[in-house]
């Protein structure tokens, strides 16, 4: 598989809706279909559409351990409300160790560097698992999240991990995530009511003002870098 299948996937799924796109890919990629969640508001969306419509697709969290205890309160009560498996992945224990043994625990607010670092391993790396033999990813990308995102396509292919990448929400508004919620009584991070639009580690996020790029609380110290933590190459 290469670039080209992105190519032919966003012109035969261009009039699917997700739901109808997601049936469609689990059974053409069937046991390679993965789905990634970070349980914020874009992907309890996606994973309310999983679960609820049985799409076979595994879906999977990569639990970083430095996130908001908000996060984990929306990870039970999502395992509560549909009674399926999301599949846990976890940082390399030796790898980790010796990172935060060298560094200290909060070294990336020190340089770039160290932040991306800090990412790969708790990140990047567990990810890597998370696709190996995989086909497919699915992900909670919006095309309004930030600039670098807005020239994204339904499907994209992904060089770094040699995968197609599904992003089913890519022209919803975080209105209309909203709205999605509400309608069908899906649990979300209430951190979203308090000013946090795109939530990721504990340390390295903060609210946004109005105004603000949504993706501006995210390693706000950073300035102007990427604000990207290596998961998706664009
Ligand atoms: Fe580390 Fe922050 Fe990246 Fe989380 S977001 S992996 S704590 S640098």
């Amino acid at each position: 598989m290469d670039k080209s299948v992105a190519v032919q996937l966003n012109h035969e799924f261009k009039e699917k809706g997700p739901v109808e796109a997601l049936r469609g890919l689990a059974s053409r990629f069937e046991g390679r279909i993965v789905f990634t969640t970070s349980f914020g508001i874009e992907d309890q969306v996606i994973t309310d559409m999983i679960f609820k419509e049985e799409i076979p697709v595994k879906v999977v969290t990569l639990d970083t351990g430095r996130l908001f205890e908000e996060t984990y309160k929306v990870y039970s009560r999502t395992l509560e409300q549909y009674q399926k498996p999301i599949y846990a992945y976890y940082p390399d224990a030796e790898q980790l160790g010796k990172f935060v043994t060298g560094k200290g625990p909060n070294s990336f607010y020190l340089s770039v560097e160290n932040r991306k670092q800090c990412c790969h391993l708790r990140k990047v790396e567990p990810l890597g698992r998370a696709l190996h033999g995989m086909s497919c990813w699915v992900t909670g990308i919006r095309a309004s999240q930030s600039q670098n995102r807005e020239e994204m396509r339904f499907f994209e292919w992904d060089d770094a991990f040699s995968v197609v990448k599904y992003n089913p929400l890519l022209q919803w508004g975080l209105e209309d995530c909203r709205e999605y919620v509400k309608v069908n009584h899906v649990p979300y991070n209430v951190l979203h009511d308090r000013g946090f639009v795109s939530i990721g580690c504990a340390p390295c996020t903060r609210a946004i003002r109005p105004g603000e790029d949504s993706r501006a609380g995210r390693w706000w110290w950073e300035g102007n870098s990427k604000k990207e933590c290596g998961l998706h190459s664009h």
